[in-house]
Parts: structure tokens; sequence; C-alpha cells
């Protein structure tokens, strides 16, 4: 083996063996079914905005995919983690448990119902919560005080607990539900880039009290912008339609709200391109496996380097494909970066932790050593889902 030979350019070598030589982005949306043509006949229909037949569908079509049994369409996946978390009963001061390895939204969100987030480590093999390392620490750092989780050192309650399904990949959902019920958390999934993840065969984001997605033009399909809430509460369903649609008490002219709500619903002219998109995800996923096989194939000759794979027990969108390093490797993170981002293959590194960020350095936190040793090792590599196409 070329042992010899800078390890950056053997990755070069390998990502160009699947991807080839031209510039390649590390995600871009496909638009090749119905986009057109649904987008043709809401402009035609003039309901472009925020009333149509293309949102009911589309919630509907959700609903089938996911098996969830109601399906809320919102403006982002960040309003729909807000409006989840405010109906999980998120207010002020609450804290909630939520990976340090994340995209900032997950934080945001709970920053938005006014409430603390609790940064919490991820796990090596599906990069989501380690439950059993959570548990440990909520077993030594909180009391139960009449039915609520209390943290010791700063009294507050923490209320809630957010798993995220890093680039696609199931967490362990079902210690992490144990965990929840144990200390008396309310479960809201972050499916944000887990749309076509299953775990034991049930989609993500419909294990906890709420779930949410995301359409954003980077995800694995797009609305343009775009969000979604899951849950099998109808009550909560109708909470989350009325909060997400400016809490307006229906009724033929009159303008009466209820609540303060906000204008997070989805436009319709958005929700006619996830119709069309929603039919090719079939398509794309298998499209997206089949890069993973590809690429696993192209990198069997570089043993430092490994590929996530979909943890077992469950089946995952491959949204972003991942390098992992050897921890021998990873001072070498920054120089594959460099090297391939600058012959025109656009990789990426994963995001800085949370707690590492200006706005939420105060925050709470347990200790994150694997989250911290896993974000030094991980290179997202180009993902689309043409690229899995064997013509290529
Ligand atoms: C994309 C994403 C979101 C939501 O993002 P929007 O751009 O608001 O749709 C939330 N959490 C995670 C982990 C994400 O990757």
């Amino acid at each position: 083996m070329n042992s010899d030979i800078r390890l950056s350019s053997r990755v070069v070598a390998a990502l160009q063996e699947v991807v080839g030589v031209e510039p390649v982005q590390l995600h871009t949306p496909i638009f090749n079914g119905n986009e057109n043509k649904y987008l043709q006949e809401c402009i035609e229909s003039t309901f472009v905005s925020s009333v149509g037949q293309f949102v009911d569908r589309f919630e509907s079509d959700l609903a089938s995919f996911t098996g969830s049994k109601f399906v809320v369409a919102v403006v982002n996946g960040t309003s729909a983690l807000h409006v989840a978390l405010e109906l999980a009963g998120v207010g002020i001061n609450d804290e909630v448990l939520v990976p340090a390895l994340t995209f900032i939204a997950t934080a945001n969100a709970i920053s938005y119902c006014g409430a603390i987030p609790h940064f919490v480590d991820s796990e090596s093999t599906s990069l989501g919560i380690d439950a059993d390392h959570l548990r440990e620490y909520l077993g030594t750092h909180t009391e139960q005080l009449s039915g609520q989780c209390v943290n010791r050192s700063t009294q507050r309650v923490i209320r809630a607990i957010v798993p995220m399904h890093t680039f696609g990949h199931p967490s362990d959902i079902e210690a992490l539900l144990a965990v929840a019920s144990d200390f008396n958390l309310v479960l809201v999934e972050d499916a944000a880039e887990s749309l076509g993840s299953f775990y034991h065969g049930q989609h993500t984001g419909t294990f906890g009290l709420l779930g949410t997605l995301s359409f954003n033009g980077n995800k694995t399909i797009t609305t343009g912008g775009g969000g979604a809430i899951l849950t099998n509460d109808e009550m909560l369903a109708r909470r989350a339609k009325h909060l997400t649609t400016t809490a307006k008490v229906p009724h033929a002219w009159e303008f009466v709200h209820d609540e303060i709500g906000y204008n997070y619903r989805m436009p319709n002219i958005n929700a006619s391109l996830g119709c069309a998109q929603l039919e090719r995800l079939p398509e794309m996923l298998l499209a997206k496996r089949n890069l993973f096989d590809r690429y696993a194939n192209a990198f069997t000759s570089i043993p430092e380097v490994n590929l996530l794979k979909e943890p077992s027990g469950t089946r995952s969108n491959y949204w972003l494909q991942t390098l992992i390093l050897d921890s021998s490797q990873a001072h070498l993170r920054d120089d594959i970066l460099e090297l391939t981002n600058s012959v025109g293959i656009m990789t990426r590194p994963a995001w800085t932790l949370m707690a590492d960020l200006k706005p939420y350095a105060n925050c709470p936190s347990m200790d994150l050593t694997t989250a911290r040793d896993m974000v030094r090792r991980i290179i997202n590599i180009p993902s689309s889902a043409h690229l899995g196409n064997t013509h290529e």
C-alpha cells in the first residue's frame, strides 16, 4: 500500500474514483419529477401563499411515509422545533438536554422558549446522544422533586431531552426513551436530518411526544425552506396547527386570535415542491445507499479512514456521507479538508460543539469527551443522490 503518499492525496484519489474530477458540491437537490408541473399548477391557482391544497397534500403524504398520525408543515425546521418544544411544555428557565454535537438550530429553538440548553455527550457508532453515559450523569447530578428532574447544581428543572439523528443515522432512540421515562423528561426528536431513516422499522421522529423534520435546500428532500412537526397525539397536532397559524379562531370574517401564535405556516408554493420531491424520495434513498457502497469500496484501500455506517438495527437515509479518521490521523483532518476543497471536492468538518460557541459557552454541560474526540475526526464528503447512480 502507498502509505508513504500523503493521506490527503490518497483521500482525494479515493473520492475522485466515485465523484470524478469535476467540481462537486456537498449536497445538491434533484428536481427530475413533477416539480415544474406542481409549481405551475400552484401558480395558476393563484394560491401560492398561506392557503392551498398542496399543504394538505404534503402533510398527508408525509404522514403516510413516516407513519406519524399527524403532520403539520411549517416554514423551516427551526420553527418546527420551537413550536414542538413549546407544546412539550418547555418554558422560561427550564433546562433541556441536547447533544453538543448538533447544528445550532437545535440549541436556538430551546433558547426561543426562554429555556437553557444543557449539553450532553455523543457515542461514536451513531454520533447521537450516549444513553448510558447520560443515565450515569443524571443519576449523580439530578434529583427527583415532585415528579420533576432537578439539576442539583443550578436548581432548575430539566424538562425535556432532544435527541438528534446525526447525518441521518438513527440514534439509539429506545435507550434514550428509557432514560427519558426514568428521569421524567419529555422527549422531542430533532429528525431534521433523518427523513427516510428508520429504527427497528419505525421512522425517526415518531418515537417522542413530538418530532420535527427540515426541508431546507441541503436536506434529503427540499421545499426551498420548510419543516414539519410530527406527532401521534391529536390534541397536540391541533395545537401545533393553531400556534403556527397565528392562533386565529376560525370564522368567516372576524379576526380573533386567542393566544400569541406564530406565522410559521408553510406556503402552498413550497408545499407544491415538497409533494413532487416526496414522490422521488424512495429513489433518492436507494441512490444514497448506493453512494455509500461506492465510497466504502473506494476507501477499502485506506485503512486509516472509515466511513460512518448505519448502526445495526437501523436503516439510515445516508443524508451526509461521513469519513471518520483513525485517532492517530486526527491531526491530518485540516490537511485533508484543505486539499479536497482546493481540487474542487467540497468537504466540511463537523459543527463546532455548541458548548464552544459564544452564545452557549456558559450553559450547563456534561463531560463531552467522545463528542470532542469525534469532531476532530469527522469529514463530510459529497453526498448528493445523483452521485449514487451507477451510470456516473
Ligand atoms: C437542518 C437542521 C435543522 C433545521 O434547520 P432549518 O434550516 O431551520 O430547516 C435543525 N436541526 C438540525 C440538526 C439540522 O441539521
